[in-house]
């Protein structure tokens, strides 16, 4: 990919990480280099905060080049469905929201009905070819593509959230599973697990397995 300001090793590496190039990776890609530039280096510790509106391809690119990631607790996804990325110092809550402008997709007419096609698995061979030619052309372009095209950068104020916590964990009544106190429910008494809760709210049995018999 030409146009991105990533070096070439990297950007190997992200797409090894996701698996494929495409243009919602490209798309991540662009993302993550204007948080890079503009609120800091690679996030070892949780200083920065990536709060990322979309759960798509784009989220890997994310995480493995700002170093914001599920496990750590400094990517926090709101299920909007928008590609949409904002990055923010805990410190001093400085942040920068990075939004899709409309039309950055590029989706050619033909898009659609390849789309659905190759994803039906009844494309041809040709339309297969020919539905990740356009993939490859349109991750190009995302990469190549002027900034301003693509995204529109703000700077924001926003309150990060609260750093992540080790809490204690409670063994589930039902299933005996350690669950973190912050996320058992109670009910009749007994300290649940979710999906345990769910279940005997439901009259149904627990879904995981059934604790085992008490000792002597
Ligand atoms: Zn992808
Ligand atoms: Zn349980």
């Amino acid at each position: 990919m030409t146009g991105t300001r990533t070096d070439p090793q990297t950007l190997d590496q992200v797409v090894s990480f996701h698996g494929h190039m495409c243009p919602g990776l490209a798309m991540g890609i662009r993302a993550a280099e204007v948080a890079l530039e503009r609120i800091g280096p690679h996030s070892a510790d949780e200083e920065v905060v990536a709060i990322v509106e979309t759960d798509m391809c784009g989220v890997d690119a994310v995480q493995f080049m700002t170093g914001c990631t599920f496990g750590k607790g400094n990517l926090v996804h709101r299920d909007y469905g928008k590609n949409v990325y904002t990055f923010v110092h805990r410190s001093d809550g400085y942040g920068v929201r990075i939004s899709s402008r409309p039309g950055g997709w590029h989706r050619p007419p033909e898009w659609d009905e390849l789309f659905a096609k190759v994803r039906a698995r009844s494309a041809t061979p040709q339309e297969r070819e020919r539905f990740f030619s356009i993939q490859q052309e349109r991750s190009a372009s995302i990469a190549s593509m002027p900034l301003e095209e693509l995204y529109d950068v703000r700077e924001v104020d926003v309150v990060a959230p609260p750093q992540a916590r080790i809490l204690a964990s409670l063994d589930c009544a039902l299933c005996a599973e350690p669950t973190m106190e912050s996320r058992v429910r109670r009910l009749d008494g007994r300290e649940l697990c979710q999906p345990c809760f769910e279940a005997a709210l439901a009259g149904k049995a627990p879904v995981a397995a059934p604790p085992l018999p008490p000792k002597g």
